[in-house]
């Protein structure tokens, strides 16, 4: 393990500087080191074919978990999923003028400061993304879309928590700060740009959501690398986002869900379909003949 930093300027914003403690996971997260002029560096993979999910384990050494980790995400959720205590989960995102919208092409991500409490810890927020339609599904069926926060622990070490809510589209009810924000996609539609989101207020949203009970349990991050040993806190009930919204939305991320993966504990699905001889990872070789 070891110290990264990660210098960010964006011409249209005041610098920004991000400290991250550890990399484990961290490229993901912060994957715009090579900032310049308001653009960020998109990310390799994709959701596409040879790109896509099925071979992520294959486009990089450091994506080997998500071929044949064993506690890998999103799961199916249900009724026998452990929820967090109720009234254990508190987030709480300050009003601030200088979130930064940022297009990785893979997705959409909001770049901003909050804590979490969460599981007797303390977790630093790193930016907030959104996925078309959601990862996690709840009796086999996905929602429209699914917003993931993602923290590091305040105390430095390598762990990361994602606090996420399910997204229902409807007619009469809407969230917002979630709406106030997605307003600015028109102005990074071409992937790798930014723009500032001016006044973000995110108190009516963390009032409904330290009220929420939460399914908990530890999975990885849903894109390359994979990383596991991340705390998941998911909405047993979702929020709801205006159709035209979602539209934007949709618009601009097209589909970008992983799918869904093995229990936690359970051999990876990848691992246990695909031909050994395809595997680049020679920890999980079982023996024989390999003709590449
Ligand atoms: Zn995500």
């Amino acid at each position: 393990m070891f110290s990264t930093l990660f210098a960010i300027g964006f011409a249209l914003v005041a610098p920004r500087t991000v400290v991250a403690s550890c990399a484990h996971g961290v490229e993901w997260i912060h994957p715009f080191s090579a900032t310049v002029n308001g653009t960020v560096a998109i990310p390799a993979f994709s959701y596409g074919t040879t790109t896509g999910p099925l071979n992520w384990h294959n486009l990089n050494t450091n994506n080997t978990l998500c071929g044949n980790g064993t506690n890998q995400s999103p799961i199916l959720l249900n009724t026998t999923t452990s929820r967090a205590p109720y009234g254990s989960i508190t987030l709480n995102v300050p009003i601030t003028d200088s979130a930064v919208l940022v297009n990785l092409g893979t997705n959409v991500e909001v770049i901003l400061n909050g804590t979490l409490k969460a599981a007797n810890s303390t977790w630093k927020l790193l930016q907030f993304h959104f996925h078309t339609p959601s990862e996690h599904r709840i009796d086999l069926a996905h929602h429209e879309a699914e917003i993931h926060f993602v923290f590091t622990a305040s105390d430095g070490s390598a762990k990361l928590a994602v606090l996420a809510f399910f997204v229902q589209v409807e007619d009469e009810h809407t969230t917002p700060v979630i709406e106030d924000i997605l307003s600015y996609l028109p102005d990074v539609q071409i992937p790798g740009t930014t723009t500032q989101v001016h006044a973000v207020d995110m108190s009516a949203f963390q009032e409904h959501a330290n009220k929420l009970s939460y399914y908990a349990y530890t999975g990885s991050l849903t894109t390359p690398p994979c990383s596991e040993s991340v705390s998941w806190f998911i909405a047993t009930s979702p929020i709801p986002l205006y159709i035209k919204v979602y539209k934007a939305l949709k618009d601009t991320t097209k589909t970008n869900n992983r799918y869904t993966q093995d229990n936690p504990g359970q051999t990876s699905n990848i691992e246990s379909t695909i031909p050994e001889k395809n595997w680049v990872v020679p920890t999980r070789h079982k023996g024989g003949s390999s003709s590449h």
